[in-house]
């Protein structure tokens, strides 16, 4: 008998309006379906594995197929997402990357671990300021020259020289499901680091001891810009990466694959011989509209492209760029997110 309606109340518990139990209290899913009975939280799937893994400070129950004592029930009552939040997520720095659902396992491994575990962002704790934050130093995997093989090298931070064109991303693609890819700009020219470490603890914070520096930076650059403008230039936004061909600027050279970023706050398409490259090949500027930038599904007079593939042809006041896409839905994808550059202020 209790057993229903313990269940029909946390039910009630994790839909009640206002509670923030209705979404993830860490990666903020919709509808979670599961429950660390420990800390009092109501959590979704995803996440439930990652608590799995924590026994000393979680455990892990099932809303629906679990049996829930009226203890319990209590004491979710008692507790519950936004008594959690106003807890472990006192004192979160601005430049701290909040994963969400569709982040990779590390991102999100440790934002549970330095919240529950380490009490990282507990109100006891002191304010580290970006400055200090952004500087670091120790060893990481390098990939190298080749492309094939990683080295360890030892890898120094300052939020105060020169690292305000950094920008860092997780990558999964390099193979290793603790890497980073940095990209910064060093005399006009985009390049790449691609790095990993053992720890999934020492290349998250590497990630925000980055965000932190460029943090700083756009604070001391920008100092009247209000900070909910600041936080999405923190991290670099390719808004699509992909393969397409291009032609050279005579536009008969024959059509090569290239690996292209579009950089959608610097209006940049940049591009590279292959996804891990370290220097881009080159870079076209998206300016805007009434400039007399354009894209097109068509080719230009005179051009010629041998396969029957979708195309596109950016018109910049300069000189016309000729694309060759994968597919039809690729090539949609691309002039979408090209003209959002074009008619973006
Ligand atoms: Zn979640």
């Amino acid at each position: 008998m209790d057993y229903e309606r313990n269940k029909a109340l946390l039910l009630e518990l994790q839909r009640a309006a206002g509670s923030g139990n209705d979404r993830c209290a860490d990666c903020g899913d919709p509808d979670p379906e599961w429950a660390s009975c420990k800390l009092g939280i109501f959590i979704c799937l995803n996440c439930s594995g990652i608590h799995r893994d924590l026994p000393e400070i979680s455990r892990v129950k099932s809303i629906r197929l679990d049996f829930w004592e009226g203890n319990l029930i209590e004491f979710m009552r008692n507790h519950g997402n936004l008594w959690a939040k106003a807890k472990f997520e006192a004192k979160v720095p601005p430049y701290y990357y909040i994963p969400k659902s569709c982040d990779c396992l590390v991102l999100r491994q440790q934002w549970i671990r330095a919240k529950y575990e380490r009490g990282e962002f507990l109100d006891t704790q002191v304010c580290q300021d970006p400055c200090s934050a952004g500087s670091r130093e120790g060893c990481l995997w390098k990939l190298g020259k080749g492309r094939k093989q990683f080295q360890k090298r030892q890898f120094l931070l300052s939020a105060r020289e020169g690292v305000m064109k950094y920008y860092s991303k997780e990558v999964e693609k390099i193979g290793h499901s603790h890497g980073l890819q940095i990209t910064y700009i060093t005399e006009g020219q985009t390049r790449n680091l691609f790095v990993y470490h053992e720890s999934g603890k020492e290349i998250v914070d590497w990630f925000n001891a980055i965000r932190a520096a460029r943090y700083h930076y756009l604070k001391t650059t920008f100092p009247n810009v209000p900070e909910p403008e600041l936080i999405p230039r923190i991290t670099r936004n390719f808004a699509k990466e992909g393969y397409m061909e291009k032609t050279g600027p005579k536009q008969k050279e024959v059509f090569k694959v290239r690996w292209f970023c579009l950089d959608s706050q610097e209006r940049n398409l940049i591009y590279f011989k292959n996804p891990l490259d370290e220097c881009a090949r080159g870079q076209v500027f998206i300016g805007r509209r009434e400039e007399g930038y354009e894209v097109r599904d068509d080719l230009p007079q005179k051009v010629w492209a041998k396969k029957k593939k979708p195309v596109i042809t950016l018109v910049t006041p300069v000189r016309e760029f000729v694309f060759i896409c994968e597919s039809d839905w690729k090539q949609r994808e691309w002039m979408d997110a090209l003209n959002r550059v074009i008619t973006q202020l």
